[in-house]
This record gives structure tokens, sequence and C-alpha cells, in this order.
């Protein structure tokens, strides 16, 4: 074991975030407690805590392999209890604007398909596994407590366990209850500022509808994706395969439109999309359970990074920081690797004289570095014109360059790689800023911007 830097640590949520968090501080503090609201299912069920989990959750492959690190073994089990492995790359059908579809490539690397409910329950048997991890369930966290003068966290009050205790003092407090209500709530109480928020606001909307897979699914790929181009839909769909051969299947809408819940209306969108191969493969489908919807506003930065004044002792992480337009599949994948960055700080400073006084200040001064690439995706929505949120100066610009990098990967296997790992969140993507890589695409560009005159002339 490593150098404790502390006897409790205290985690609100026993979510995505909270269970990585809670794997990453198991190494450096005598005992790790996680709060969670929830009755939790003993299989791998949905439940009321977490309602996006009734829709499709894509784990990215750096997701993936953050998660694998901080709970080790936790990729065999997820395939022993029934994940769907899949060849990245390979295995996908995407139809993408102009590329219908994307070239199927081995980019050689497997990852796993699973619902939601089962990644987080395999990473919580491997957390509460862990002999110094112990998770209350059914204690909804209701305060932070304070110290000092507001100075400091000193741990949570929560409603009563078995024994009736309803605190738990703590060293530190991770707040990873999603929303991160309680964080908020501190710092207007001990009258600090409140971070400054960047949105990406595009009203979106899910439908989800669960088939049994068909005798007649296509043999070529295991999920399809449906980008739309911006200039034409507002319209996309997801299908992925989960355990049990079952599709896991989204239509999906921007900027208000709800797709519908009933099993015709359904079909009938899927029918509307730019390409028929999600239609197609659904359209005889069994569907096993009654169709859900899901309403988001967007994605949403809370610059923590930029506040001058922030407690000791407290944490916020994943979606209390920073919450991404789900349809990249970026967000469970983005918790893991601020734990994995929670885990090396805590490895970091353990030789400094006040690990705890220092541990704020560090954790949101690297995290950028974590929410910078899964950000710059997520403002593509931005391409919208009803897509509220400051445009970059630069946006024009980005944009021309991501499309030129994609017809690049459609052409060149070696592009693909890169550019696959880096929408993975394996490779950050200043590998684009590459003297070679950036000639072969502004080679593209310029022929992109010949083909473009030459169309309008
Ligand atoms: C429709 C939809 C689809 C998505 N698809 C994907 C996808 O494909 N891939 C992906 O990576 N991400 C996806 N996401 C995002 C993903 O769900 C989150 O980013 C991820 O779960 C973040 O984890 P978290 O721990 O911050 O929050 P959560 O996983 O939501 O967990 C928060 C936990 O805190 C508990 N809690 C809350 N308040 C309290 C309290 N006061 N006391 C005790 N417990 C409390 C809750 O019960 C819950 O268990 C999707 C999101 C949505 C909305």
């Amino acid at each position: 074991m490593a150098k404790l830097i502390g006897g409790r640590a205290v985690v609100i949520g026993g979510g995505l975030g909270g269970l990585a968090a809670a794997a990453a501080l198991a190494d450096h503090f005598a005992q790790v407690v996680v709060l969670e609201r929830d009755r939790l299912p003993r299989t791998a069920l949905p439940r009321d805590g977490v309602p996006q989990g009734k829709h499709p959750h894509v784990l990215l492959l750096g997701g993936q392999r953050a998660l694998a690190a901080l709970a080790p073994g936790f990729e065999e089990a997820l395939a022993e209890a029934g994940a769907v492995p899949m060849c990245l790359g390979l295995d996908g059908h995407i139809d993408w604007p102009g590329h219908d579809p994307l070239p199927q490539r081995d980019l050689g690397a497997t990852v796993y398909s699973a619902s939601r409910a089962l990644i987080e329950e395999t990473l919580r048997r491997h957390v509460v596994a862990m002999a110094n991890v112990t998770l209350r369930e059914g204690c909804r966290a209701e305060a932070l407590l304070v110290g000092g003068d507001g100075a400091r966290v000193e741990g949570v009050r929560h409603s009563a366990l078995a024994d009736g205790g309803t605190t738990t003092s703590a060293d530190l407090v991770i707040d990873a209850s999603g929303r991160g209500a309680l964080t908020t709530r501190l710092l207007e109480e001990t009258g600090r500022q409140l971070p400054e928020e960047t949105e990406i606001g595009i009203q979106l909307a899910y439908a989800t509808a669960v088939y049994a897979i068909p005798e007649d699914a296509p043999a070529d790929w295991k999920f399809a994706v449906l980008f739309p181009n911006p200039r034409e839909s507002n319209r996309r769909a997801l299908l992925i395969p989960i355990e049990g051969n079952r599709w896991i299947v989204s239509m999906v809408s921007f900027h208000g439109e709800m797709p519908p819940d009933n099993p015709a209306g359904f079909l009938e969108f899927a029918r509307t999309l730019r390409t028929p191969t999600i239609f197609q493969a659904i359209r005889n489908a069994k569907l096993l359970e009654p169709i859900t919807r899901f309403a988001y506003p967007g994605s949403t930065w809370r610059h923590f990074e930029r506040l001058a004044d922030f407690p000791r002792g407290l944490l916020p992480i994943a979606d209390a920081v920073c919450r991404f337009n789900p349809v990249y599949g970026q967000g469970m994948s983005v918790a893991a690797q601020e734990a994995a960055l929670l885990r090396r700080l805590l490895g970091d400073l353990a030789g400094h004289d006040d690990p705890l006084g220092a541990l704020a200040g560090a954790f949101f001064r690297d995290m950028p570095a974590i929410l910078a690439s899964p950000w710059s995706t997520a403002q593509a929505d931005l391409a919208y014109p009803q897509t509220t949120g400051a445009r970059p100066a630069d946006f024009a610009q980005t944009m021309q360059f991501s499309s030129a990098l994609v017809h690049l990967a459609v052409r060149e296997p070696d592009v693909h790689q890169t550019w696959g790992e880096v929408v993975n969140l394996v490779r950050s993507p200043t590998v684009y800023r590459e003297p070679a890589l950036q000639r072969r695409v502004q080679a593209v560009m310029a022929e992109m911007a010949a083909a473009q005159r030459g169309a309008s002339a």
C-alpha cells in the first residue's frame, strides 16, 4: 500500500465517478466510505438515482483502460458478465456525412459494449471488494460539515444509518453526486464565488428501445451510428449491442424535438434518418420493453480551476464538474480519467508537508488537460445555428480542419488510427499539431476549398 495521507475519505455518490474515485482513494486513506442514496440492485438493473442508465452508455477505450488500471480485472469481469467484445474501428458501421459509411478498419484494440447497469455493477463489485472501502447504500448526503470558519470540510451529514448515525467525519470529501449541489451550496453559504460556467445548449432528447438481436442481423457490424449533416438535420441514432443478446437503440434529436416513445413512431423516426442502416436493422426486431425518453439541456463545464478560494478537504469530480452532450459517449470515460488523475496526485503529494491542503489546487490545475479533448468534441454542436453558447474565434477553421481530417482518415489508415485514438480519449489532440500531419490535413483543406469553388462557379 502507498503512503497514507488521511484517515477517512467519504465519497458522495456511488455512480461511475464515485466508484472510480473510491478505487483511486483506497491506496491513500485508511478507510473510504461511499454514500449512495439509492438502494442498489443485486444484479445489473437500471436504478432511480441514475435515470440515464436506461439509455445506451458507450465506454470509450480511454475510459475502459482507466477503469482497468483503477480496478484490475475490470475488463475481464465485464466480458465474463456478458459484455460484447468489439474490435475498435472494425465492428462499427458509422454513417458520417460524406462518408456513408466510414471505412471499417482494425484499430488494434478490443472494447466492451454493455448496459450502463452492467458496467456500473461490474465496477462496484471490484470496488467493494477492496478491503478498506465501505459502500453505504440508501444513505443520502444532506450537507457538508465545515470547520475553521468555513475554511475546511470535515465530513458529511446524511440520512440515518442502521446504527442511527447521521454524520460521518472525513479528511477528504469527494462530491461525485452528478449535480454537485452540496458543493455549490457550500460555496454560497461560505460567501465564496461560484465557478463560472461555459455552456453549449442543444436541448437534446433521447428515445431508447431495447430489442432482441434478430437472427438476420447484419454480419458485417456489431454497432451502428448515424451522424447527421448539421445543415440538413437535427436527428441522429445509435445502436449498440449489450449483454443478453440485445440491442439498445436510441433515436436522438436536438433543439427541442422529442423523438416518439411509441413503437410505430419510433420506427417512423428511424425511417426518416439520412441512411436506412438502423431502420433496416430494427424494423422486424422484437421490442423487449417499453421505450423510454430522456431530455438533456447540453454540455456544461464548471470552471473550478478559475476559483481563487476553495475549501480544503473537498473535491468535486465527474459530472459535478463537467457534463457533456451524451451522444459523444464521453462522460463515464472522463470520470474514470479524472479518478486516475486523483490517484496520480495522491501519490505525487504523499511526500508533501500538507497533501490535503495542496490537493484541490493540483486537481483543478490538471483537470483542464483531461477535459479539453472531450470538450472540443462536444463543441461540434456549435455548428448548428440554434445551439446556444459562445463560438470560439477560430470555430470555422476548427470545423474545416476536422472535416479535412476525417477525409484524410478515410483515405489513410495511419490517420484513421490517430483520429480513432483521439476520439477514444487514448491520445491527446495535440498530436494534430505535428507538422507532418498538419501539412497533410492542409493539403486536403485546399482540395476541399478548390472543389467547393468549382461547385459554386
Ligand atoms: C441519456 C444519457 C446517455 C449517456 N450516454 C453515455 C455514454 O454513452 N457514454 C458515457 O461515457 N457517458 C454517457 N452519459 C454520461 C454518464 O451517464 C455520466 O457522465 C456518468 O455517469 C458520470 O458519472 P457521475 O458519477 O458524475 O454521475 P452518476 O453516474 O449519475 O452518479 C451519481 C450518483 O450519485 C448519487 N447521488 C446523488 N446525490 C446524492 C446524495 N445527495 N447522496 C448520496 N448519493 C447521491 C446518485 O444516486 C448516483 O448514484 C450519458 C448521460 C445521459 C444523460
